[in-house]
């Protein structure tokens, strides 16, 4: 067998009310803390209220930074950091789903270097970072145990990782903070789990435990199809789908993600497309790109109990409702734009080259 590493940090709780039963862990996290959540939905989930009733009993004065949108910007997280080196705040709390997570991350670097332009996230591998801690509220992304934190940059028109690797300290699984989630929000962010799976699968940096962990992620995923199809959510299905998000974290993290992603960015740049659908609109024909015989297309496939890549391609037109158009002069602005990121092109297993990134797009896009 190859050689490989491993690597996972995050002190990880799950299952229902493991904020407040688990809340000394916090007086291990520092002595005061920021909350970072989206505008509404961590106040109306009851998150927030858990953590702040967390703090509380453990005597850990907090501040809250509750500013966070979607597909969060470099400007908002150098406004946040402001406030958390001026609150003199030492650790990050990020409630909610990938974007005020990713924030956390963010923000955890530029407070702990507060004479420091925003530059660094891109420039500076080893800058050090406050501590984090990570709760989510949606199973997607998986934020809560990678080390990735994508910013948008509106100069640049796209999305870009952080360079520096920031694992949450601690992170809180519990699923009962999506009972009431859309179940446009429960599907888009399940895509993204589901993309997470495939891409790290069938990336060349899989090895022996990422490929194991996403067998077991995609067993649980397979469970929530049904439900995923029919929109209806129990309470088993949400519990299913936040373990296979996590373990699709647990594996990117290992492996980084591949072409759907790098794709996916200009259509949520461009478009407002939501991450997780963006990916899954490009997907069927990304999986077309790996020749007929590749082996492991056919075992990701039979894991899902799916039959062929066609069965995948209508899974996903069947939970994404799909609806946008796009001009051949996107798609050609798009593949441009996805040739200027090899390090994710480069993670798929064969020669790819311009042209194959346009028929996927144009596959995805224009048929
Ligand atoms: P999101 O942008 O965090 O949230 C989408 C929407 O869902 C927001 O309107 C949010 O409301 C709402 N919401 C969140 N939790 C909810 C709940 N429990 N109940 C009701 N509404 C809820 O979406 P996301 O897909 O989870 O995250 C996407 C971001 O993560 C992207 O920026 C993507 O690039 C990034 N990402 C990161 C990684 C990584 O490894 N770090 C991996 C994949 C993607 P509020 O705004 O009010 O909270
Ligand atoms: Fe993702």
């Amino acid at each position: 067998m190859d050689q490989f590493k491993f690597f996972m940090p995050a002190e990880t709780f799950f299952g229902r009310g493991c904020v407040l039963e688990n809340k000394e862990s916090f007086l291990t996290l520092g002595t005061k803390a920021m909350l970072i959540t989206g505008r509404s939905s961590a106040k109306k989930n009851g998150a927030q209220k858990d953590v702040t009733d967390a703090l509380d009993a453990c005597n850990i004065p907090w501040v809250l930074f509750d500013e966070i949108g979607e597909n969060p910007d470099v400007e908002t997280v150098v406004k946040a950091a402001k406030m958390a080196h001026q609150e003199k705040v030492d650790f990050l709390i990020g409630i909610g789903g990938g974007s005020p997570m990713d924030a956390a991350k963010a923000i955890a670097v530029l407070a702990a270097n507060p004479q420091a332009d925003s530059e660094i996230l891109f420039t500076q591998p080893d800058a050090k970072a406050l501590t984090v801690a990570e709760i989510p509220t949606t199973a997607g992304t998986g934020s809560e145990v990678t080390q990735y934190s994508i910013m948008t940059l509106h100069e640049k028109r796209t999305k870009r990782a952080i360079i520096q690797k920031v694992f949450a300290k601690a992170s809180f699984l519990d699923p009962k903070y999506m009972d009431e989630l859309s179940a446009e929000i429960t599907n888009n962010t399940a895509v993204d789990a589901l993309t997470h799976l495939i891409e790290s699968y069938l990336s060349v940096n899989a090895n022996f435990f990422s490929e194991k962990i996403v067998e077991l992620g995609l067993s649980l995923f397979k469970d929530c199809i049904p439900a995923l199809k029919e929109r209806v959510y129990t309470s088993e299905v949400r519990d299913k789908l936040m373990l296979a998000s996590a373990l699709a974290g647990v594996a990117i993290a290992q492996t980084s993600t591949s072409i759907p992603h790098c794709l996916g960015y200009f259509l949520t740049y461009e478009k407002g497309i939501p991450h997780g659908r963006a990916n899954g609109i490009v997907t069927q024909a990304y999986l077309e790109m790996f020749p007929k015989e590749d082996k492991k297309v056919g075992q990701l496939l039979h894991c899902l109990d799916m039959h062929s890549v066609e069965d995948m391609g209508a899974f996903l037109k069947d939970v994404l409702n799909t609806s946008e158009t796009f001009s051949v002069e996107e798609v050609a602005y798009y593949t441009e734009r996805a040739m200027e990121s090899p390090q994710k092109i480069a993670t798929f297993p064969y020669p790819a080259v311009k042209e194959d990134i346009f028929k996927v797009y144009e596959k995805s896009l224009l048929s």
